[in-house]
């Protein structure tokens, strides 16, 4: 039995429990068994391992619901390039771009792309993310899918943080190939993937001159088919119907979402398809458009913040930081953000009732941050006050 006693604050991202003041937190095999007042703990401290976290404020560990570990080598030559002014396209014809990354992963060993990757995973955990998704779609062939795919699987067995994976092949068309003739191959691969287990989504990059919503529609039916659960990349650039559809198809997500209009949120709202908002990429790319997350709320769509941790758009695993952005730029009450940031990651990824707040039943997944009130978390912003990251129960040293 674990005991955090003393804590200032604890953010619980529950209805029930909300803020409480000068709490504790009551642990069980690596399970919440009572969150409460100080005064209050129901078991004896005496038999207890405490923890005291005296003038800490503690959170539900943040998940991540969008990133794209695995990826092998880094671009940072282009973004100087961009912020000089060179254009997405100009440094693509450069050789560069996800293609660039497409080269680097498939060209490395399974051996590279899992030892480098368990450096970024580890960078995740230290800023207090304890679930994260991560996707395929840097091979964009069935050997370098399932190579991504099998890296996941072993970063989430042999460290402390649970990965939930996606197969993404459906990321970017191939090199002279056609997109309509790839999405027949993608789908050809759907069936090994399920027998081997090597993924519980399927994703698409539904996106003008990428895969059209009627290549999503034939690709996500038949991975519904088979028992995956679907997300989608969704009007990103352009509104092309990638969340009506997702909201039709049942999707647990849709992801990106900067130029939906009124009717996909109504659509999204009413079939519960949670809106993942990745404020980091805006944010990277220099751009101003970002998500209304404002106005999603209000029109009742469950929203989720996250990354999209990637070598290109995003390259950051700090979600406080994107709590930061979602308040500036989104203009969500810090409340709302962090809850978005966890319970609200939960939800897009079908786990909100394993992770995502401080309750019992759930995991142990806990953060103490040496600040004073929990809204110090995003205003102290883009670095890490993170004191403790507990793990199933377990405090880990980081
Ligand atoms: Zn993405």
């Amino acid at each position: 039995m674990l005991v955090i006693r003393r804590a200032k604050q604890i953010f619980t991202s529950s209805d029930k429990y909300g803020i409480l003041e000068n709490g504790s937190v009551v642990v069980e095999d690596g399970r919440i068994l009572w969150v409460g007042p100080d005064e209050e703990i129901p078991v004896s401290l005496e038999k207890a391992r405490l923890i005291d976290a005296d003038g800490m404020v503690i959170t539900p560990g943040f998940v991540d619901a969008h990133t794209h570990i695995p990826f092998y080598g880094h671009r940072a030559d282009e973004f100087e390039m961009r912020n000089m002014g060179m254009s997405y396209m100009e440094i693509r014809e450069r050789g560069g771009g996800i293609r660039r990354t497409v080269r680097m992963v498939r060209r490395a060993t399974k051996e590279q792309l899992l030892e480098y990757n368990r450096k970024l995973v580890r960078k995740a955990l230290s800023h207090g993310t304890t679930t994260l998704e991560g996707k395929s779609g840097y091979g964009l062939n069935l050997r370098d899918e399932i190579k991504q795919l099998e890296v996941l699987r072993e970063l989430n067995e042999s460290e402390p943080i649970d990965i939930v994976p996606t197969f993404l092949g459906a990321h970017e068309i191939p090199e002279g190939k056609d997109a309509a003739e790839y999405i027949e191959e993608v789908i050809s691969w759907l069936p090994e993937i399920k027998e081997r287990n090597l993924a519980v989504f399927v994703d698409i990059f539904c996106e003008k001159g990428v895969f059209s919503v009627q290549h999503a529609r034939k690709l996500l039916t038949r991975a519904r088919e088979l028992g995956f659960k679907l997300k989608l990349h969704a009007e990103e650039f352009e509104r092309i119907g990638g969340a009506m559809l997702g909201a039709e198809l049942g999707a647990v997500s849709v992801d990106h979402l900067t130029a939906i209009n009124e009717e996909d949120m109504e659509a999204l709202a009413e079939s519960g398809t949670v809106a993942v908002l990745l404020p980091g990429t805006t944010f990277f790319l220099g751009k101003s458009d970002y998500a209304p997350g404002r106005k999603m709320l209000e029109k009742g769509v469950k929203v989720a913040i996250a990354t999209d941790f990637n070598p290109g758009s995003s390259m950051s695993q700090n979600m406080q930081f994107m709590i930061t952005l979602a308040g500036i730029y989104m203009h969500f009450t810090v409340e709302e953000a962090l809850r978005a940031a966890t319970l609200g990651g939960a939800m897009a990824l079908d786990l909100q009732d394993e992770v995502g707040s401080v309750e019992p039943g759930k995991k142990a997944d806990i953060l103490l941050f040496n600040v004073p009130d929990y809204r110090y978390i995003p205003y102290n912003y883009a670095v890490n006050n993170l004191r403790m990251v507990i793990k199933d129960g377990k405090p880990l040293t980081l």
